[in-house]
């Protein structure tokens, strides 16, 4: 297959930060690249975005259709659907949509983000990216000075707490289903954060707010908002199914740049990183164009010199 029996130097799946800057670089780079999205960004509960300099405020689905318009100018198709596999096409890869076409790709850069999954508090789904919320660096300036809460579902649940105070001096942490040790006690009482001790019930939600945290026994204590860790789960069945080496914490292994164990095959943004904010998924997205688009230079070059040699040595044995 030469190069041009590819549809696409690179196919982009998932159009979320980390993928359409993936794309915009490479449609920059005079690359023809394809983004296949689903359309279920991670933020998509949240009514706005916060700590992304010059979008800070804006809906999540305005970042996307600005991103959308931009990777246009350069040339980039974006397919609305689900890639249900991807397979090893001697040589590239063939990226197949659950509704649509298969598109043969050269690279294939996955950024199919996460899903969160919540504990099974009654209230906390439905309120979810509301006034329930995990990361205080994003939202919590909204909340500042309000009574906060922090439910204690996993084992760095404490540490949230304590860094949700630098936003708000009334803080109750519900240590729920947590042992709380004696060392966590103490630091919790010297930064004056409440605790309630019991397992929650429930969130208390009256005319679309929040307006407790309601325990066993039936107390509620009232909230304005509460923070929880979710157990992050990286979408990356698409990475997994093409072989892709796991670490020990079961993160797909990627180089700085975001290549995985397998050539050719890319993961950024959430899928390769569960910390990854939205500007730093975007930057991801920006570094991994950058090296891949490197890599595709790299391997135009092998091509070229390879030919170059063959010509010589078809030209050489006409004239020997
Ligand atoms: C409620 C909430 C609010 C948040 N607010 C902020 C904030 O204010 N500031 C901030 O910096 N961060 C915020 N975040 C974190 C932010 O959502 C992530 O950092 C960011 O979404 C990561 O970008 P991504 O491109 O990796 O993934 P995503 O934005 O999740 O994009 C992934 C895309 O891939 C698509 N996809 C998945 N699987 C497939 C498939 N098989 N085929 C095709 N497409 C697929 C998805 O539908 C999605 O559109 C928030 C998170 C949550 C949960």
């Amino acid at each position: 297959m030469n190069d041009q029996e590819y549809a696409y130097d690179v196919v982009v799946v998932g159009g979320g930060p980390a993928g359409l800057n993936a794309a915009l670089v490479l449609g920059r780079a005079r690359r023809r690249v394809a983004v296949v999205d689903a359309g279920e960004p991670r933020n998509a509960p949240a009514a706005h975005l916060h700590g992304f300099l010059s979008r800070d405020g804006m809906p999540p689905a305005e970042l996307l259709a600005v991103g959308r318009a931009e990777v246009a100018r350069y040339g980039v198709e974006v397919f609305e659907g689900r890639v249900t596999h991807v397979e090893r096409a001697d040589p590239g890869l063939v990226v197949s949509l659950a509704q649509g076409p298969s598109l043969r790709a050269r690279h294939v850069l996955v950024a199919t983000g996460l899903r969160d999954e919540l504990p099974p508090v009654p209230g906390a789904r439905e309120r979810w990216g509301l006034d329930v919320m995990h990361c205080p660096y994003c939202h919590g300036y909204e909340v500042r000075d309000a009574p906060l809460g922090v439910l204690g579902t996993h084992p760095l649940s404490v540490h949230h707490a304590l860094l949700v105070r630098q936003w708000s001096a009334d803080v109750v942490f519900f240590p729920h289903t947590f042992a709380l040790t004696d060392e966590d006690g103490e630091r919790l009482a010297a930064r004056e954060i409440g605790v309630a001790e019991g397992e929650v019930a429930r969130l208390v939600v009256e005319d679309d707010r929040l307006r407790g945290v309601e325990l066993a026994g039936g107390r509620v204590v009232r909230r304005d908002a509460v923070f929880l860790a979710p157990r992050m789960v990286p979408n990356d069945a698409l990475l997994t199914g093409l072989g892709c080496e796991k670490d020990g914490n079961g993160a797909v292994v990627t180089d700085p740049a975001g290549r995985t164990s397998v050539p050719g095959v890319w993961a950024v943004g959430n899928a390769a990183d569960p910390f990854a904010a939205l500007i730093t998924a975007a930057s991801a997205g920006a570094g991994a164009a950058f090296a891949l688009n490197h890599d595709l230079v790299e391997e135009e070059i092998a091509a070229a010199v390879a030919s170059r040699h063959r010509g010589e040595a078809e030209a050489g044995a006409l004239t020997g």
